[in-house]
């Protein structure tokens, strides 16, 4: 009954049709009462986790969050969408706080965000027990872990609230936690026998893109250039190099700014709004720069710098594409960059794990397989197939064996005393016989003209690519010239072989523009329709003083120019319209279709008729100012929505409906189950909460008794299994 009353609300207030699956288990947990834990991608949809629950139940809901800009907007989203939500924090005046407090002892609330200040004051705790509360909530739960990246003393002062009303449930979030984080926010809040979710990682709707660190800038122009008015980060290594990139980018007429620690608070604030509210299409910033916001429509991540792990990275890159709708990211990688910042870990409190995390970070630039199995199986996920959407998926690098190329360039680099620049280099290299060449008696090495046969753009690709391997380094401080590395010495003396890409500049330019044509399905997208409906969005967003994504998704947008709803019902049917949004913006989008359809002549030429025959459920159709719709139907990129959530869906919710309630799946499928979902060991022992050796004696028994597939080189390499067959063999 409840969850049914889930469902409706997710329609009637989020105008969506259907729960990620892990949603809706995880809002179960929360209704029954029972304190749960969440781990989920950073926009992989964690807040309905609790806003509806929120929403459903009598009461009002208290959220701790961290960040006061996250706050905000989170109320104004669930504002927009007519949900009774406020918050307290230091933002406000004294009074207004107060006032907001009446409102909630008053019960004209349903969610209440607090910061944990606030929450710890001596002005809120005592209202606590004056509130009947349904439910506590903490948001970016790893904040109250000292391990984590990210710690927030106040955090782990939270614990009063689970020792003061245990009866009451709560769920934490978090889209970072690692072992000791996960144990650390169950310990520190005080749950009490929680329940367990890990959601998959995987973001499908990034694609992954990986080019080295060379031209950054006339990369960078090109491809801002190529995606007019898509919102994009870039994040820079240094202040500096934020305000330099921005500066370059404002040349030639994008919309930029820059955004880090060094600015004043309200110029920080200031750009991060303009950023918000699509009044600057791209923001340069520093790390400093992303916690904090939730915009939705944010379609391209860059990285100028590699980043200093993978964490990192997968945070930073997560902030595009919240909205589900395809987006980009792009990674420079330079050896330069992994010098400079190895002199940072080395500085650092712990520099062996730095430098591990840091190794793991450049094997991922250097993939030659499918990116996303590299960076998944970085967070203990292993997809049993390449995801089609990374830059090594789609063009797959064709190495050749270099071990000899790089001979010739570094034994000519030591016979030139590490004392010459590039160009003179691949010169002698080439064979020239310029004047200096010789006069400098270059022309009477060793390898003077061994690498005649090679254009010389060739070797500058080719030198670049060792240089980015880290076998020679390069001495600005005296006049760029080239120095062997250990590395260079230990390839010159054939200790080490090396790998080389074949030079394939012109295909990788190609692949680096947009996609020509934007889908939703099978369905294309009506550009100029798109575009209209996004300026009325800012012109409403303006007017109402509202980022623009907050009166609507660029996904919904997309539906609607994939759709053409010409009438409530059928606006009714987008997903992300709720009833709230529908009443205030109904009308204008209906009205602006409709004149474009008029305007462009393409009221009679509908392209819906062609899906609408193939839809047998026989939908009907309705024809609206001559244009054909069908209606009833859940939208294309729920169905992809739902098609990624449903390869995370545990198995054992399937199971569930087959066998009658009170019977359970035995302990053994269980483990097996998440086993099959991708799970690791550590991720059973923790959801399930058994030990190690149980799981593993599941899996054994499971393996031995052969009614289900395991594939034990999960567990085992092939050199293991060998030793043991030996010991067999040796001992009987
Ligand atoms: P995070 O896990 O990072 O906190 P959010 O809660 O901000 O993610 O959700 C990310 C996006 O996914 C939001 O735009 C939200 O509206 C959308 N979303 C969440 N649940 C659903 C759903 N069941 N159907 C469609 N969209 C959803
Ligand atoms: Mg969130
Ligand atoms: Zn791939």
């Amino acid at each position: 009954m409840t969850i049914k009353k889930a469902h409706s609300v997710l329609k009637q207030y989020f105008g969506y049709d259907s729960f990620r699956p892990q949603q809706e288990e995880i809002i179960s947990e929360v209704l029954s009462g029972r304190d749960t834990v969440v781990l989920m991608p950073t926009g992989g949809g964690k807040s309905i986790c609790y806003q509806v629950p929120a929403i459903v139940s009598d009461g009002i809901a208290i959220v701790v969050s961290p960040l006061i800009a996250l706050m905000q907007d989170q109320v104004e989203g669930l504002l927009g969408n007519g949900v009774r939500a406020a918050f307290i924090n230091s933002s406000q005046s004294g009074q207004e706080n107060t006032q907001i407090l009446h409102r909630a002892v008053d019960g004209e609330l349903d969610i209440l965000y607090v910061s944990p200040e606030k929450i710890l004051s001596q002005e809120f705790a005592p209202m606590l027990s004056q509130l009947d509360i349904s439910l506590f909530a903490v948001d970016e739960a790893h904040c109250i872990s000292s391990w984590g990246h990210d710690f927030r003393p106040e955090y782990t002062k939270l614990a009063f609230l689970k020792e003061k009303f245990p009866k009451i449930p709560m769920i934490a979030l978090t889209a970072t936690a690692d072992k000791v984080t996960r144990r650390d926010i169950e310990d520190k809040l005080g749950l009490i026998n929680p329940a367990r979710f890990i959601a998959s990682f995987d973001r499908p709707n990034l694609s992954l893109r990986v080019e080295p660190g060379r031209n950054r800038i006339k990369v960078i122009t090109d491809w801002v250039l190529a995606r007019p008015s898509q919102s994009g980060i870039i994040y820079c290594l240094s202040r500096k190099s934020t305000e330099q990139v921005a500066a370059k980018l404002k040349e030639k007429g994008i919309m930029t700014g820059f955004y880090h620690a060094g600015m004043g608070p309200p110029f920080r604030t200031k750009v991060q709004q303009d950023f918000i509210r699509d009044d600057i299409q791209v923001i340069c910033a520093t790390i400093a720069f992303g916690m904090g916001i939730d915009k939705s429509n944010i379609r391209w991540v860059i990285h100028y710098n590699l980043p200093k792990n993978l964490e990192g990275y997968y945070q930073e890159i997560g902030r595009a594409g919240r909205d589900g709708v395809e987006s980009e990211t792009l990674l420079f990688y330079s050896y330069g960059d992994v010098i400079q910042l190895q002199g940072f870990i080395e500085d650092s409190g712990q520099p062996e794990i730095g430098m591990q995390k840091l190794e793991r970070m450049q094997q991922y630039a250097n993939a030659k397989i499918c990116r996303r199995r590299v960076l998944l199986g970085y967070f203990s996920e292993y997809p049993q197939e390449d995801c089609g959407n990374c830059d090594i998926c789609h063009d797959p690098p064709e190495t050749i064996d270099g071990t000899i190329l790089a001979q010739k360039a570094l034994s000519a680099m030591a016979r030139l005393k590490e004392s010459v620049g590039m160009n003179i280099l691949i010169d002698v290299l080439r064979g020239s016989s310029r004047r200096d060449i010789t006069q400098m008696g270059y022309h009477k090495i060793k390898t003077y003209g061994a690498g005649a046969d090679l254009p010389r753009r060739d070797w500058q690709e080719y030198l670049l690519q060792m240089l980015d391997q880290g076998l020679f380094e390069i001495a600005y401080d005296q006049g760029s010239s080239l120095k062997l590395t250990d590395l260079g010495r230990e390839v010159l003396t054939a200790q080490r072989p090396v790998e080389l890409v074949r030079r394939t500049l012109p295909k990788k330019r190609q692949a680096a523009n947009p996609k020509k044509s934007d889908k939703v399905g099978d369905k294309p997208v009506d550009e100029p329709l798109f575009k209209r409906l996004k300026a009325l969005r800012k012109k409403i967003a303006d007017k109402k003083g509202i980022p623009p994504y907050i009166v609507f998704h660029d996904s919904t947008l997309k539906q609607m120019a994939t759709q053409f709803p010409a009438n409530q019902t059928q606006m009714r049917n987008i997903s992300g319209i709720g009833e709230r949004k529908l009443a205030l913006y109904g009308d204008r989008f209906i009205h602006e279709i409709l004149q474009f359809l008029q305007e462009t002549g393409k009221e009679d030429s509908s392209n819906t008729p062609e899906s609408e025959k193939k839809s047998s459920k026989g939908n009907r159709s309705q024809v609206v100012s001559g244009h054909r719709l069908r209606s009833g139907h859940s939208t294309m990129d729920e169905e992809k929505g739902k098609a990624f959530w449903e390869r995370n869906k545990p198995t054992e919710n399937k199971k569930r409906k087959k066998v009658p309630k009170e019977k359970k799946p035995p302990t053994q499928l269980l483990t097996y189950q998440l086993h099959k979902e991708g799970k690791s060991v550590d991720q059973i022992c923790w959801i399930r909460n058994l030990k190690e050796n149980t799981i593993y004696g599941h899996l054994i028994s499971i393996y031995l008794n052969g009614e289900k597939e395991i594939d034990i080189f999960n567990f085992l390499a092939v050199e293991e299994l060998k030793e043991i067959l030996e010991a067999i063999r040796d001992r009987g």
